[in-house]
């Protein structure tokens, strides 16, 4: 059977190279006579897995030593409440709203102190990542926050914001390790691993450790990152198989060269995408350019019914999960780490015949 090109936002397509890998060791993991899926947390070779997949998360991203890695449950969305639970000491911090991810995390951290929503470009959809002005922030935040990639809308932060000594957060579930970017400059990062790091089950927490030294006792266990980190991840059972995942794409990852090489293989993936959308009649980009996405390129026809045309006959041809998210419409073609080069030509190539047929 053929292998489609999948364009979902995710969970999304991994490295054919990986699935081909956790296939081959599915019965016996290295000589294991088991499957991943059947070992103990404890034993030694699931303990092998999870140190190798940290350090090798901590050599592609070169995150220091005064950082915490960990593998947690729960999805993005706990980390919306586990990020106030556990750094808002003084009951306060900035948000900056760029999109439907965002107000969430801005309505789950309203139920445990003040926000200040420092900026927001709903305005015009979250079309663009709205401008930050240094002398709104608040000194006595607990920490500042931000969305670097919108999965959404189609937009990315290209600049980080200065934030002096207020911790900077992240939630960088549709980007994370498709770019380089400094772990110095954030306090916390979060990312949902099911669009560049593996399947759905598990999301990873890279926190500087003295943020978490401290956390209020009544908070629940499970949502406390010092217990997580004190137990190397391991303090209750963790998603085991989504970690060995992560960990061959990790491992596929440095094969290639790493983030850096990552990055320039994106930005070309991107530009193809692009160039073809801003010289196209038909096609029109929805996000701002400058702040446009390397990872979700969001277009329309201007048509519904075109649109729904196009997504319809894509995925005739092999090219699936093209639709648009309904705040949107039209088309978002998610071209995360996984996503070939010939996968992205295929579909530029697709949107020229498609033009040429259906002359506006
Ligand atoms: N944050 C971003 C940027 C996302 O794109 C998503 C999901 O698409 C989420 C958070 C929510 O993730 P989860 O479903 O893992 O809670």
């Amino acid at each position: 059977m053929d292998r489609v090109y999948n364009f979902s936002a995710g969970p999304a397509t991994l490295p054919e190279e990986v699935l081909q890998r956790a296939r081959e060791e599915m019965l016996d993991w290295h000589g294991s006579g088991m499957s991943v899926m059947e070992m103990s947390h404890r034993s030694k070779w699931f303990e092998e897995i999870i140190k190798q997949a940290e350090a090798d998360l901590r050599e592609l991203m070169n995150i220091p030593s005064n950082y915490k890695v960990l593998f947690l449950q729960g999805g993005a969305w706990t980390q919306f409440a586990m990020v106030p639970l556990n750094l808002m000491k003084k009951g306060k911090a900035d948000y900056v709203n760029s999109g439907y991810w965002s107000k969430k995390a801005i309505g789950e951290a309203r139920k445990f102190g003040k926000v200040n929503v420092v900026a927001s470009s709903e305005d015009a959809n979250f079309s663009y990542i709205p401008e930050l002005y240094p002398e709104t922030f608040s000194k006595d935040a607990d920490y500042f926050y931000i969305t670097t990639n919108n999965t959404i809308y189609g937009t990315r932060y290209t600049k980080l914001p200065d934030t002096g000594n207020v911790p900077l957060v992240a939630d960088m579930s549709s980007n994370i390790l498709s770019e380089v970017y400094d772990v110095t400059k954030f306090g916390l990062i979060f990312a949902g691993a099911q669009k560049n790091m593996g399947p759905a089950g598990v999301v990873v927490v890279i926190v500087r450790e003295d943020l978490i030294a401290e956390v209020n006792p009544e908070v629940p266990t499970m949502l406390q990152y010092k217990v997580h980190a004190e137990n190397n991840s391991l303090f209750n059972t963790p998603p085991c198989y989504s970690i060995y995942v992560c960990g061959l794409v990790f491992q596929w990852l440095k094969k290639l060269g790493g983030v850096p090489e990552m990055q320039k293989i994106n930005e070309e993936k991107a530009k193809i995408l692009y160039d073809f959308i801003d010289n196209s009649n038909m096609f029109k980009g929805t996000a701002k350019k400058e702040d446009r996405s390397l990872m979700n390129v969001t277009f329309i026809t201007g048509n519904k019914d075109l649109d729904a045309k196009f997504v319809k006959e894509a995925e005739e041809h092999g090219l699936v999960n093209l639709k648009g998210h309904r705040s949107v419409g039209g088309m978002r073609a998610s071209i995360y780490n996984a996503m070939p080069v010939e996968g992205v030509k295929k579909l530029v190539e697709f949107m020229k015949e498609f033009e040429a047929r259906n002359k506006i």
